[in-house]
């Protein structure tokens, strides 16, 4: 390799909020499609001990100082903002070997991803910093004694090791959660596409929307960053199976017990219903999603299908309508027009790729596309890392053992036949633990029993057909909102899945405490926690004014059997619960008639409401509404009603409120319980 490296640019990594360069030699980095250079790397020699303390000591109190609403915000801005500086990083992406399709689930897939985690930490998240996790538990018989978990952000960095193939999507789907949760981030690109991941950094950092520390980034090798990692950092990695291994018994690892989530190589199935025959919507649909995982990102996604399991009578078929299709997929120079797939990420990986299709090909052989002899519309065969699409067929999947345990990272797929539903699901399963699999069948048994099967195996599991064909996100999508994982083989780590990837940046605590303590260390009212009363309704109480714990002891009211009926025919409930004394005699949760537990909320809500316009904008629904004892005729009940959360909005003017609603009867026996969520202006009158 003799290309010129003189007047490229060497990518800087940027340490300690500083962009610095390695004292080394820096290594070339070649343009997928043509073998020119496109930029230089290097890190050695750069002080990454001192990076992680950067991010300890000064990241880190700057993004736990922020409540969720505030860095959600924070995210929101940056996606923002990247969205409109993303031509710059589609220009760059082609050297990737991306095409514009490709390009886009990298760079906008990402950035959407970011602003899913914006979105939902407003939405799902309160605007405090302790996130309340579960309900509390009591752990006395008078209440003077609980329990409440709750999660805090971790006090280290998160070092996000990624890998080749989605330089930005792969970093901004670990960051959103990270910096959700309040913790900095050291982010170590793949070397061989981390020219378009600088980029994407050094827009960041020219944004000035983070505070100081929290983003660094690794430009080159990470050194020795991994000798310093302690039980409050976070170490996550996307690659080979054989280097995550390697990182996971890293020694400092293992002797601090750091949280350590791997996603490595997947042999990902896609399954093909027995139903599913030629000429249904199922198989064309099939047929369509083999060969776009096949080709998009030329075949280098972690979702992509690597096994093709098809019922043996069908296999014919669709080795021939894969063909055409595979045929009809031209591959080229990523950045012309009509080019439906580009090169791989460098020459290396091809000659990786063709090595692991000579292995397949111990077990299978090869009925579509020529590994040695790509068919290229446009750009330089040699130069450029092409390859045509490859389709092999096992037909002895039973004894075979490369089918199952090789991956060529690649546009490459190997169908394997099976005679019965239980067969299927048997040869998925020797994947030995997958990203993800997809079940094209319109059959309701099939799709039960293979999803059942296939659970324990996989993080996600995606069913195709003609109800979803217009709009599923397809099999090879991670979502935001979806957990992206899977066990064994696939790495055993979990990532996305909204908010529970927020989680795995925090830690767990179990407080135990008086309620009145723990609900001061919460911010969230309990029973057993003091409550105040004064003159004022607390729906007369703007934001400004009200206060966790301020309480409403209403009035009582009795409820009539005329009641009962009047509601029951006003509302056309006559169930015989309420209207027919014999009948709800004989229920064995009832002495007689009872009134309806829509009826017991409308006559709390008339109790407790203050009625002349104020703070309190709208009731915007009721959360876990138990009726706990029932309400005969002549029973009276009372409402009290105490402010348990209070949740201001950042940029609005007006924030949530929950209340505890208890309603009790004359014998002081809870009725019914449940939260009353409200919307209340900051202030009252509200400013103009
Ligand atoms: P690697 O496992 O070699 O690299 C992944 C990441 O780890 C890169 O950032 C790499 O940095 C870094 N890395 C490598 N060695 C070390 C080390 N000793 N200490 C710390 N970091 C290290 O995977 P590749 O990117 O080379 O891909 C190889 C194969 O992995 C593919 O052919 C494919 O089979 C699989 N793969 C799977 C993916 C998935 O999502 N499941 C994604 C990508 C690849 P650097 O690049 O600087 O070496």
């Amino acid at each position: 390799m003799n290309a010129p490296v003189r007047n490229i640019r060497q990518l800087e990594s940027y340490i300690a909020g500083q962009w610095v360069r390695g004292a080394g030699k820096a290594v070339p980095l070649l343009d997928a499609a043509t073998g020119e250079p496109v930029a230089l790397i290097d890190a050695s020699g750069i002080d990454l001990k001192a990076a992680l303390s950067f991010g300890r000591e000064t990241g880190n109190p700057a993004l736990r100082k922020m409540s969720f609403h505030e860095r959600a915000l924070m995210l929101k801005a940056l996606g923002q903002a990247l969205m409109e500086a993303k031509e710059e990083f589609y220009a760059l992406s082609t050297a990737t070997g991306a095409t514009r399709t490709d390009s886009w689930i990298d760079i906008e897939g990402g950035i959407g991803t970011l602003l899913s985690y914006a979105s939902k930490g407003r939405r799902e998240l309160p605007n405090t910093r302790t996130l309340v996790d579960g309900d509390v538990e009591l752990l006395s018989r008078d209440n003077t004694f609980s329990g409440q978990h709750i999660l805090t952000p971790l006090e280290g960095v998160a070092i996000h090791i990624n890998a080749f193939n989605f330089p930005c999507w792969g970093m901004l789907e670990k960051l959103a959660p990270t910096l959700l949760a309040g913790m900095p981030a050291i982010v170590k690109p793949a070397s061989q596409t981390a020219y378009l991941t600088e980029l994407m950094v050094r827009r960041i950092i020219d944004l000035d929307i983070l505070p100081k520390g929290a983003l660094q980034l690794v430009s080159g090798s990470v050194g020795d960053l991994l000798d310093h990692v302690d039980c409050q950092d976070v170490v996550t990695f996307t690659g080979s199976a054989a280097t995550g291994r390697k990182l996971k018994a890293h020694p400092t690892i293992v002797e601090n017990s750091v949280r350590f989530t791997m996603e490595a190589d997947s042999l990902n199935a896609a399954i093909l219903g027995p139903d599913a025959v030629a000429g249904t919507e199922e198989f064309d649909l099939f047929v369509k999603e083999v060969a776009r995982e096949m080709t998009a990102k030329a075949g280098q996604k972690c979702t992509a299908i690597r096994r093709v399991i098809a019922p043996r009578s069908g296999v014919e078929a669709l080795i021939r309508a894969l063909d055409e299709r595979l045929a009809k997929t031209p591959l080229g120079n990523p950045g012309e027009e009509g080019i439906k797939m580009g090169p791989l990420a460098s020459l290396a990986q091809r000659d990786e790729v063709r090595a692991r299709i000579k292995d397949l090909q111990g077990d299978a052989e090869i009925v579509a596309g020529d590994p040695d002899k790509p068919n290229v519309t446009s750009g330089d065969a040699e130069a450029g890392a092409f390859l045509s699409p490859v389709l092999l067929y096992c037909d002895r999947p039973d004894g075979a053992r490369a089918v199952h345990d090789v991956e060529a990272f690649g546009p490459v797929s190997t169908i394997i036949p099976y005679e019965t539903a239980e067969e299927a699901a048997a040869l998925a399963r020797r994947g030995k633990g997958s990203l993800v699999a997809s079940v094209f069948t319109n059959d309701p048994k099939f799709a039960r029993d293979t999803v059942h099967a296939l659970g324990p195996w996989h993080g996600r599991v995606m069913i195709g057909n003609r109800a979803s064909a217009k709009s599923s996100t397809g099999h090879g999508s991670p979502l935001p909102v979806l957990v992206h994982g899977g066990p064994g083989r696939a790495g055993g780590g979990e990532e996305l899945g909204g908010m529970r990837s927020v989680k795995h940046y925090m830690q767990r605590t179990a407080v135990q405490a008086a309620p009145w303590l723990l609900s001061e260390i919460t911010g969230r009212w309990m029973h057993g926690a003091r409550a105040k009363h004064d003159t004022m309704h607390p729906f007369r109480k703007s934001l400004a004014e009200l206060e966790i714990g301020d309480q409403l002891v209403t009035d009582t009211r009795t409820v009539t059997l005329e009641d009962i009926e009047h509601f029951a025919n006003f509302t056309g409930d006559t169930f015989y619960a309420h209207m027919d004394e014999k009948a709800a005699k004989a229920n064995p949760f009832f002495e007689g008639r009872v009134a309806h537990g829509y009826l017991i909320v409308s006559f709390a809500a008339g109790l407790f409401v203050d009625p002349a316009p104020g703070p309190v904008l709208a009731n915007y629904g009721v959360d876990s509404l138990r009726f706990l004892t029932p309400v005969n005729p002549g029973d009276t009940l009372q409402v009290t009603l105490t402010a348990k959360q209070i949740n201001p909005r950042e940029t609005e003017s007006y924030g949530e409120v929950r209340w505890d609603c208890t309603v009790t009867n004359q014998e002081t026996q809870v009725v019914a319980q449940y939260d009353v969520l409200t919307m209340v202006a900051k202030t009252w009158p509200q400013q103009a």
